[in-house]
């Protein structure tokens, strides 16, 4: 389920400058496929165009053969869950920021989402910047902890589709790893659109594709492409 395909899209911001210039890649249900390129290649676009900020010039996006055009944005939304570069905290607690989105979501799965993301230990307090009525101060997170808040969001949405934008591109190496393997429980057996600056990040990627002048320019497994270079 979630099955995506982007047939030769075309995309420009202005029409003095197009960003995306007849791309056409699918991402098989369940699989995971990888878009590296240098910074301003459209890696991003890309993802914007799949949720529907902006609709593509020419060409077609679909999700189970049907156009995202046709979908209500309700129900898009339902289908793909994002894990940002740097997720953003309400002034609320974390259970709350897990919760967001789905009000009427059951205690025992919040806790269950923050027991598989491992940040059961501060689902009580406030991220930081906030305080409390009584003047209690919020938490300092760490990017690494953030990016499991946001991880945690997405075990409870548990969406068909999931895309990574650059998820772990803020981190220190040794927390990158960690992330990474934390991301890899959540991908796993879902349609996973993963948005990376470096090879070296996507080396689990059932396919990468190379995004170069606002065409595919290169396309295969990890080790394909570092044959290729
Ligand atoms: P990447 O993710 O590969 O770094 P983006 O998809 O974010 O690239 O952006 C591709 C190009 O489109 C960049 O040159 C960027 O400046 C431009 N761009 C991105 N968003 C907008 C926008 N809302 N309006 C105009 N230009 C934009
Ligand atoms: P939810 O996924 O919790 O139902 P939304 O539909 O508002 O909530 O957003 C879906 C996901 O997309 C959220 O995880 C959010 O972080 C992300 N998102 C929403 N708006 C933007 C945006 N303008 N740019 C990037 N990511 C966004």
């Amino acid at each position: 389920q979630g099955a995506i395909a982007f047939k030769d899209v075309h995309f420009h911001y202005d029409p003095d400058r197009p960003i995306l210039k007849g791309v056409s890649f699918e991402v098989p249900a369940g699989k995971t496929v990888a878009v590296v390129g240098p910074s301003g290649a459209g890696k991003s676009t890309i993802s914007r165009l799949l949720y529907r900020f902006y609709d593509v010039q020419k060409g077609s996006i679909t999700i189970d053969g049907q156009d995202v055009r046709d979908v209500t944005q309700k129900s898009l939304r339902a289908a793909i869950g994002m894990v940002p570069q740097d997720t953003v905290l309400f002034n609320d607690t974390i259970a709350y920021n897990i919760r967001y989105g789905r009000p009427g979501a059951a205690e025992e799965d919040i806790v269950q989402a923050a027991e598989i993301a491992q940040i059961s230990h501060f689902i009580k307090d406030l991220p930081e910047g906030f305080e409390t009525k009584v003047g209690e101060r919020g938490l300092k997170l760490s990017g690494g902890e953030k990016q499991r808040v946001a991880i945690a969001r997405t075990v409870l949405k548990a969406p068909p589709i999931l895309i990574l934008d650059e998820a772990t591109s803020a981190l220190d190496t040794t927390t990158e790893h960690e992330i990474q393997s934390a991301l890899d429980i959540v991908s796993k057996n879902r349609t996973t659109l993963v948005i990376a600056h470096r090879l070296s990040t996507v080396v689990g990627a059932d396919e990468i594709i190379v995004l170069k002048g606002g065409e595919i320019a290169e396309r295969g497994s990890h080790a394909e492409l570092l044959e290729q270079n």
